[in-house]
């Protein structure tokens, strides 16, 4: 379920270790904030699993902040799972984008790996791609 919250209202505990807040458009404008509520489910049992906490870096974004990030050549699609509130961007101390994705793959499906961060969303389908130059080759 995408939950709709305003950027001006009160942040929500979306389950015990993650909040509303932490999933809001960094572009720091942007009124209406869109949360899947699947994605900080399938976040908190990775967060379970690790025993660690997940720093979110990039969470929902709004369609201007998606197009400033492309007008960056930074890697952000047009069609992103980041402009429904059902991505997230995260990264873990101690833990490489290799090591996190094979931990997060057992909660997640459509996982993106970077060096030291990964994309995780909730697509239903298998789907495995790289940042940061990285490879299969690099899976560990
Ligand atoms: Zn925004
Ligand atoms: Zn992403």
């Amino acid at each position: 379920m995408i939950r709709r919250f305003s950027r001006k209202g009160p942040t929500f505990q979306m389950e015990r270790d993650f909040w509303s807040k932490e999933f809001y458009c960094s572009c720091g404008f942007c009124m209406d904030q869109l949360v899947d509520t699947d994605l900080v489910l399938q976040l908190q049992m990775l967060r379970d699993e690790l025993k660690q906490s997940i720093r979110i870096k990039s969470g929902y974004r709004c369609e201007r902040h998606n197009e400033q990030l492309i007008a960056q050549g930074l890697k952000a699609s047009k069609k992103s799972q980041h402009l429904q509130g059902k991505a997230a961007d995260i990264s873990v101390v101690g833990y490489s984008g290799p090591q996190l994705y094979e931990k997060a793959k057992k909660f997640f499906k459509a996982i993106g790996v970077g060096s030291g961060w990964i994309h995780v969303d909730t697509r239903p389908e298998r789907l495995i791609w790289f940042y940061d130059g990285l490879t299969a080759d690099d899976l560990v």
